[in-house]
């Protein structure tokens, strides 16, 4: 155990690295397990899991539980860890902007790449999970075949922004993708989250929220992606 302060925290995807005032920082990783807890210093919360990390203060303990990978990196090492000097942008950083995902889009290395698997890849941008990729595009009314050298300037410019707005919008809603104002008609309305959470993510069968029109669904890259036909024509 060290005596240290945590001067910052950051998140790359699904792993998080907590830095110290001491020059080392501590890197974590989640996959889809690991669990922080957050407990007055006296309380071990009740789990089976397996505790991989704490960080405990006079008044408050903070755990991380299950996760695969701890880490103790000296701080200016963080950027060449393999993990981290793979990940494209992360969307939730405030120092990416619109312009980030409109090059990256323009990018040979990406332009060619059917936009349901390049949603994915955490080398394009880090943290953009199943869910998200389906209310992306959605959003932007972009085909999940298509691919951006395909799309036209403007169409290009709003799948960037949308991946930026989208997945801030999913941070601090706790996972609320569908236009803020309709999520709360329907949540007024009695409506369970489940039924509210979404504009197309596992609405299959369902109609469009903006058309009416039927919501599709079909396995990219093997995991499920739902999108509305005529808000998303093919290319
Ligand atoms: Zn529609």
């Amino acid at each position: 155990m060290a005596r240290a302060r945590v001067e910052s925290v950051q998140t790359f995807g699904k792993a998080m690295v907590t830095h110290f005032d001491h020059g080392l920082s501590v890197y974590s990783h989640n996959q889809l397990y690991g669990k922080w807890y957050t407990v007055r210093p006296d309380r071990d919360p009740r789990t089976n899991r397996q505790l991989r990390f704490a960080v405990r203060t006079e008044h408050r303990d903070a755990l991380l539980y299950s996760a695969s990978t701890i880490e103790v990196v000296a701080r200016e090492a963080v950027h060449a860890h393999p993990f981290i000097s793979r990940l494209g942008p992360d969307p939730l950083h405030d120092d990416v902007e619109v312009t980030t995902f409109s090059k990256r889009l323009r990018d040979p290395a990406h332009a060619g790449r059917q936009l349901a698997t390049l949603l994915l890849e955490q080398s394009f941008a880090a943290g953009i999970g199943n869910y998200l990729r389906s209310e992306i595009l959605f959003f932007a009314g972009v085909h999940p075949c298509a691919k951006p050298r395909e799309l036209d300037g403007p169409t290009r410019r709003k799948l960037a922004k949308k991946i930026i707005e989208i997945t801030r919008r999913a941070y601090s809603t706790g996972g609320i993708t569908d236009d803020p104002r309709r999520a709360k008609r329907h949540k007024k309305a009695g409506q369970s989250r489940s039924v509210y959470r979404h504009a197309v993510f596992r609405r299959v069968k369902q109609p469009c929220r903006a058309c009416g029109t039927t919501i599709a669904d079909a396995d990219f890259s093997s995991r499920r992606l739902f999108w509305c036909p005529r808000c998303q024509p093919a290319v």
